[in-house]
């Protein structure tokens, strides 16, 4: 059995820590003289917990886990810097990520000069674990994972993911953005039983919290640890905090606007794929659609002349003349149909 302390580089794992006033004293206490604060309640002259121990426990009960498998980041693109910074050793480790998948890893890998191998998707978008595992060396310490994959939007094979769970020793990493919009369950219920595995889940978008900017990393309490040590000690503010607390309370409104959005993604694929324009509406797990035209450049352009925009993937591996489309409103959703007709 793999340690955890093994695959982290030798740096972090010799670290000591930054130890902020509320690290070293987390008590009641009726006078505060120990952070150089402003005495003024403003309401905001405290800095905030930086373990965001009440949000967590509430999280915690939502999601089924224990408040010490969680860490908070700004977005879930905070734990994915972190994730390569702790466990990869720059121009020396490497991490192996399925393609297409989000563009976010490579240019975290990128910025901390880690070499980033890609394995392609079978042509239907599918994921061959024997391929994945046939790129991994002794240097690989990550695998990237996106279920449902963005852009391609499709859920990987739970057989294909176990292979991968169960054949690689280092850290896997399963980016569940879009699982509230996903037939299967998430990945959370292995956490458990593969200390090695990272699930990232996000605020931004099923709870359509995009701009407070709050993502959620899922781990065994090792990886955890390693996390806190090196995040920003108050990388999430008050404000953050009591807000998305706040929000926690509303989940069936968020279940409500699922519902609806997964009702407008049927009604919405079925129109586009009536379009004789469209060439393949691909099947979807997600809040969006990867539509396959003829020339997705012109008609991603001629879009925008009409004021709606869609993202253009017609340059991403295996989505050559496609485009990704977000499921909206059944008004707007009603207005790029209207558009696309009209071409
Ligand atoms: C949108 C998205 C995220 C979310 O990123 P945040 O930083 O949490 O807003 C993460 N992963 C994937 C695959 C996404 O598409």
């Amino acid at each position: 059995m793999i340690e955890i302390s093994e695959l982290v580089r030798e740096n972090i794992r010799n670290l000591k820590p930054y130890s902020c006033a509320r690290y070293e004293f987390k008590g009641e206490a009726s006078v505060f003289l120990d952070a150089n604060e402003n005495p003024m309640n403003t309401p905001y002259n405290r800095y905030p917990d930086p373990l965001q121990e009440e949000l967590k426990a509430k999280i915690a009960g939502i999601k089924n886990v224990r408040p010490s498998q969680i860490m908070l980041g700004v977005g879930s693109d905070e734990p994915i810097d972190l994730i390569i910074r702790i466990f990869c050793e720059p121009k020396e480790d490497n991490i192996v990520a399925i393609d297409p998948t989000y563009n976010m890893y490579r240019v975290c890998a990128d910025i901390n000069s880690v070499e980033y191998r890609t394995v392609l998707l079978n042509d239907d978008y599918s994921l061959d674990a024997a391929r994945l595992l046939a790129a991994v060396d002794e240097k690989t310490k990550v695998i990237f994972l996106c279920s449902p994959n963005n852009p391609t939007g499709n859920l990987m094979d739970g057989g294909e993911v176990m292979k991968i769970l169960n054949g690689f020793e280092g850290i896997t990493v399963m980016d569940e953005a879009y699982i509230d919009f996903s037939s299967r369950p998430s990945w959370l219920e292995a956490l458990d039983e593969h200390p090695r595995l990272i699930v990232l889940q996000t605020f931004s978008k099923a709870w359509g919290l995009a701009s407070v900017r709050c993502g959620m990393a899922f781990a065994s309490e090792r990886i955890i640890g390693y996390l806190n040590q090196v995040k920003y000690p108050y990388n999430i503010n008050m404000l953050t905090q009591r807000f998305v607390g706040e929000q926690l309370a509303h989940e069936g409104r968020k279940n409500g606007w699922v519902k609806m959005l997964l009702e407008q993604r049927e009604i919405f694929a079925g129109r586009l794929a009536a379009i004789p324009l469209v060439e393949k509406v691909n099947p979807s797990d997600a809040n969006f659609l990867l539509v396959k035209v003829p020339d997705a450049n012109d008609i991603y352009n001629r879009l925008i002349d009409k004021g709606v925009v869609v993202r253009n993937r017609n340059n991403v591996s295996l989505c050559l003349g496609c485009l990704r489309i977000t499921v909206g409103t059944a008004e707007e959703n009603e207005i790029l149909i209207n558009a696309l007709k009209e071409l």
